[in-house]
């Protein structure tokens, strides 16, 4: 495997101020819902990224000073003395291959509610705090001396980037979160000193505290701005003020890094937009200035990557989910080992982590924040333990990551999928709109098999429990996936609801099998909540059906929140002319009508319709599993029988390929009892005398 030529100028260095990339690949900063609670968890997360090859390797948002923190989410502290180590621990791992290792410093303004620090939220101007959750409380207009103090701990905080370790400080004011970009935005700027008032005012405390920066590191770290792209709106920092800014400051830091307005539109899902989608907004500002520029767009393609920069666009090739997807991206494209990378599918659920103050996880990435809980690797396996063989039924993500991380550990491996074609899930939900990318899920996995020797794969193969016995391997895994369920059992109703047979009823498994209404009213019942109502409604449109969106929540695909992509649903939604009925659930389903019941008055009316489709919920496939065991499996010299993904409990697909990867991690491993399966730190009780009076 040899590289292309053309690919080579991803691997040429290049200076940032006073230290050199050593090659084009940077990885920006990035949320893991680890942050400070989980420190070696994200030290040893990075350091996969040093060892796979990037050039430049970031922190997530660290927050200066404690009057500004964005509890609930969970990003880094850098308050005083005692965040050092956890961040020194981090700068050596980002460095342990060659890497520059850099600190995203942030103060967040009218985005930090200060609900765990108490303290009062300062802002350039004063008003409600404007985060994801309409927080009841203000902040207070920062006066000249609360300027000041800014710049002191600001300096405070470029002094203990320095002493951690750090190659590279960014400073945020991107993504609507960072006070730099509230500064210049006449949105959130509404100043009438000489902070406020025309752009060289509003971008005033940016250049003092770079100048402060410089001092205070005495030169010797590179400073980098990470700037908003373009902030919508009549008085929001436009993509034409950002270019007036930097034809203006052209020398000001030593790298322009160039982020969206909102972290929604920065970080779109691959439903939505595509690879490079930043193109235009970016285009034309490198020629602005002498320094280099990066940006991102969930770059997976290294003739993408190199496009960027021939084309003059970028300098470096800005990845966080790609980065989280495939640590060992550059190294891969380094090496020519391009079948190798794990790429991306869009789906932001590593997003979704942060999102829900639980640890990130990677739907295509299973080893993603486990490099130090579990031990887990994105590459590399621990060596196979006494056992033989193991036999995989079903070859969905589950399936498929079991056994291809069985067989990575050196076991033989039997997989035996139901159906022609490898993928389960994917194999059908990568043809609904949108979701073409998700079939990379399946794509990775059967491309990495394929050449190994020790995994047959036995297609159109529907086993039975004797046929498990038949075979005989030390291990089974059962991946049988899950069933779309027809009687409207979810969350809202826990039994099914009255059903006249005379309605048409489809569920998404008919749907994506190609039995779809057209041409008639529709009425979808979505008490999911995630994408597949949404999804639908735009595949039924599609068959010029006239569709009723039904959903008991108070916004339509509402735990889309965390995979940011909620309001781009609505809007998609509104746009094709889906009627939307929220708080609303049918209570029965008539011949000819669904009884639609409001979920807080109890108040019905009858809503006409040709068919249901009805996205509850779904029922695991586990009759082979119960089948299986209530034979005689020790006697056949099978070692163990364990389900696994959507047949033990249906989720989404990235719960999935990490039940696969734990199954294979599992085998022949001690049984350790009811010790925890994963490391975790604990915060250490302070010694001291109480402050009580
Ligand atoms: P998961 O998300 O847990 O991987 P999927 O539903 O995507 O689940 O995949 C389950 C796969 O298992 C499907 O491809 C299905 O055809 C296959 N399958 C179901 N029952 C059997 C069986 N008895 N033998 C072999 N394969 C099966
Ligand atoms: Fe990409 Fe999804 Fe993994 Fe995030 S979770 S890095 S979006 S594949």
């Amino acid at each position: 495997m040899t590289r292309d030529p053309r690919h080579d100028i991803l691997f040429t260095p290049m200076q940032i101020g006073p230290k050199i990339a050593k090659n084009r690949f940077y990885q920006v900063p990035h949320c893991n819902g680890g942050g400070y609670r989980d420190p070696s968890a994200v030290v040893e997360m990075r350091r996969t990224k040093a060892e796979g090859g990037w050039g430049v390797i970031f922190t997530e948002q660290t927050e200066i000073h404690p009057s500004s923190e964005i509890t609930p989410f969970i990003e880094q502290h850098l308050w005083d003395d005692r965040d050092l180590p956890a961040l020194a621990a981090m700068a050596e791992a980002m460095k342990s291959h060659g890497a520059l290792a850099g600190i995203q410093l942030a103060y967040s303004g009218i985005n930090g509610p200060n609900l765990y620090s108490r303290e009062v939220p300062l802002a350039v101007t004063g008003g409600p705090i404007l985060t994801f959750t309409s927080d009841p409380v203000q902040a207070r207009t920062m006066d000249r001396e609360d300027i000041r103090n800014l710049r002191r701990w600001f300096r405070n905080a470029f002094r203990r980037s320095q002493q951690a370790g750090f190659d590279l400080i960014c400073l945020y004011g991107a993504h609507g979160f960072g006070i730099l970009q509230h500064f210049l935005s006449r949105a959130t700027n509404q100043r009438t000193d000489e902070y406020g008032g025309n752009l060289t005012n509003r971008s005033r405390f940016l250049r003092e505290i770079v100048e402060d920066a410089r001092e205070t590191t005495n030169g010797e770290l590179a400073l980098t701005l990470r700037m908003s792209l373009h902030e919508a709106g009549p008085n929001g920092f436009s993509n034409t003020e950002l270019r007036d800014f930097i034809a203006m400051h052209a020398d000001l830091p030593d790298l322009w890094d160039l982020a969206h307005g909102t972290w929604e539109a920065c970080s779109g899902t691959s439903r939505f937009t595509a690879e490079a989608t930043q193109e235009d907004l970016v285009t034309g500002i490198k020629q602005l200035t002498s320094k280099p520029v990066v940006g991102v767009g969930r770059f997976t393609s290294p003739d993408a990557m190199v496009r960027q920069i021939r084309s003059g666009i970028l300098d470096f090739i800005g990845a966080a989910r790609p980065s989280i997807a495939d640590p060992f991206l550059p190294l891969k494209v380094q090496e020519g080992r391009y079948e190798d990378i794990r790429e991306c599918i869009g789906c932001n659920i590593c997003v979704s982590g942060d999102m829900t103050h639980g640890i990130s996880r990677c739907t295509q990435n299973t080893a993603f924040m486990e490099e130090w809980r579990k031990g887990w690797h994105p590459e590399r396996s621990r060596p196979k333990g006494h056992s033989t063989s193991v036999l995989v039924v079903g070859a969905g993500p589950a399936g498929l990551e079991a056994a291809l991380q069985a067989a990575k550990r050196g076991y033989k491996v039997i997989l035996a999928e139901a159906t022609t074609t490898l993928g389960g899930r994917v194999a059908q939900e990568r043809h609904l709109p949108g979701l073409s990318a998700w079939g990379r899920v399946a794509d990775f996995r059967t491309g990495q098999i394929a050449p190994l020797s020790n995994v047959e794969i036995y297609r159109d193969s529907r086993l039975t429990p004797d046929d498990i016995l038949a075979i005989g391997a030390d291990h089974v895994a059962i991946a049988t996936g899950s069933t779309w369920r027809r009687d409207a059992v979810a969350r809202l109703h826990l039994h099914p609801i009255p059903t006249d047979p005379a309605m048409p009823v489809y569920t998404p498994d008919d749907l994506m099998q190609g039995r779809i209404p057209a041409g008639q009213a529709v009425v979808l019942y979505d008490d999911d909540h995630f994408y597949m109502g949404s999804v639908l409604a735009e595949l039924l449109t599609r068959h010029d059906n006239r569709v009723h969106f039904v959903t008991p929540a108070a916004k339509v695909a509402e735990w889309t929140d965390n995979t940011l992509e909620q309001g781009t649903i609505m809007r998609r939604l509104l746009q094709l002319g889906v009627e939307i009925h929220l708080s609303q659930a049918p209570e029965a389903i008539g011949p000819k009508d669904v009884a639609l019941g409001c979920i807080w008055t109890g108040r019905q009316r009858a809503l006409p319709t040709d068919a249901v489709v009805l996205v509850t919920s779904r029922s695991p496939n586990d009759q082979l599993y119960h089948s299986t065991k209530a034979l005689d499996w020790p006697t056949a010299g099978i070692k163990s029988v364990k389900l696994i993904g959507d047949s033990a409990a249906p989720g989404p697909i990235a719960w999935a390929t990490y039940a696969g990867r734990n199954w294979a991690e599992a085998l022949d491993q001690p049984d350790t009892g009811d010790a925890l399966t994963f490391r975790r730190e604990i915060a250490a009780l302070e010694s001291g005398a109480s402050l009580l009076p």
